[in-house]
C-alpha cells in the first residue's frame, strides 16, 4: 500500500474511532438527559444537536476517505480485460502458499548456497518439511505451513530425523546439549525473520543467517574473541550481522 493511503486509511480508523466516541456521547447523553437533566431541555437539546452535528461530520470525512480508497482498489483490479489476470497476480496469503511455488521457491534456495542442501517432503499433508545438511557441521529441520517457518529443530551432523521404521521423526531432539541450545536460539531467531507479508524473503533471509551457524565450532566469539563459555561455543548469531556470539555474550 502507498503511504498516502495508509495515511488516509490510518486517518479514516482515527476518524471512526473518534465517531464512536461522539455517538457513545451522544447516547450517554440521551439516557442521563431523561434521568437528570429534566427542566433543562433546552439544555439538553443544544448538546445534543452539538454532538450529533459532530456525529454527521465525523461520517462524512471517514467515508470519504474510504470511498476513494475503495475506488482506488476498484480501478486498479477491474480495469478492462485486466479483472481476473490482476486478481490472480495477488500474492498469496503467506500460510497458504502453494504447495507448488513452495517446491519451486525451496529448489530455487537450495541451489542458492553450495553448502547448504535443502530438501523438501510433506509426509504430513500440507505443512512442508525441510530436511537441511549445513556444510559438516549441523542438520535442520523446519516446518512450514504455506511459507511461514512453524517449528525448527537442530541436530549435529551425525544425527539425523528418522524414527526406527525409517519415518521423518519431526519432534525428536538432538542429544547434544550444544544443538538443543542452538535449536532454541534459532527458534527465537524465526521471530526476527516473521514478515507474513513478504513470506519468500522471509523465508530466504531466516536461511541466509541460519547459513552462519557453519562456523559453529570454527568461529570465536565477536565480543569476548574467545571459543568457549563454559563448554559451549557462541550458539548465538546476530540477526543483522549474523556475527557468533557467546548467549551470555548477546546484547
Ligand atoms: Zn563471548
Amino acid at each position: 500500500m502507498a503511504d498516502n493511503d495508509a495515511e488516509k486509511l490510518n486517518q479514516a480508523i482515527k476518524l471512526t474511532q473518534k465517531l464512536r466516541s461522539n455517538v457513545t456521547k451522544v447516547f450517554t447523553d440521551l439516557s442521563d438527559g431523561f434521568h437528570n437533566t429534566q427542566g433543562n431541555e433546552k439544555k439538553l437539546l443544544g448538546e445534543l444537536q452539538k454532538y450529533l452535528l459532530a456525529v454527521h461530520k465525523l461520517a462524512d470525512y471517514a467515508s470519504l476517505i474510504l470511498s476513494q480508497n475503495a475506488l482506488k482498489r476498484t480501478q486498479q483490479f477491474t480495469g478492462p480485460g485486466h479483472s481476473v489476470k490482476r486478481q490472480r497476480r495477488l500474492p498469496p496469503i503467506a500460510h497458504n502458499y502453494p504447495a507448488s511455488s513452495v517446491d519451486s521457491l525451496i529448489n530455487m534456495l537450495d541451489r542458492y548456497w553450495p553448502d547448504m542442501s535443502i530438501t523438501i517432503s510433506r509426509p504430513m499433508g500440507n505443512c512442508a518439511v525441510l530436511q537441511i545438511t549445513l556444510a559438516k557441521t549441523l542438520r535442520a529441520l523446519v516446518v512450514l505451513r504455506g511459507l511461514l517457518i512453524e517449528y525448527v529443530t537442530v541436530k549435529a551432523y551425525n544425527e539425523d530425523f528418522l524414527s526406527e521404521d525409517g519415518k521423518i521423526e519431526i519432534w525428536s531432539k538432538s542429544r547434544y546439549q550444544v544443538f538443543q541450545k542452538v535449536s532454541d536460539l534459532v527458534t527465537a531467531g524465526t521471530l526476527h525473520f516473521y514478515h507474513p507479508q513478504i513470506p519468500d524473503t522471509s523465508l530466504r533471509s531466516f536461511l541466509l543467517w541460519f547459513n552462519s551457524y557453519k562456523t559453529l565450532f570454527s568461529a570465536p566469539c565477536q565480543k569476548c574473541g574467545k571459543h568457549l563459555q563454559g563448554s559451549l561455543p557462541p550458539v548465538w548469531r546476530d540477526t543483522r550481522s549474523a556475527a557468533p556470539q557467546h548467549e551470555g555474550c548477546r546484547q
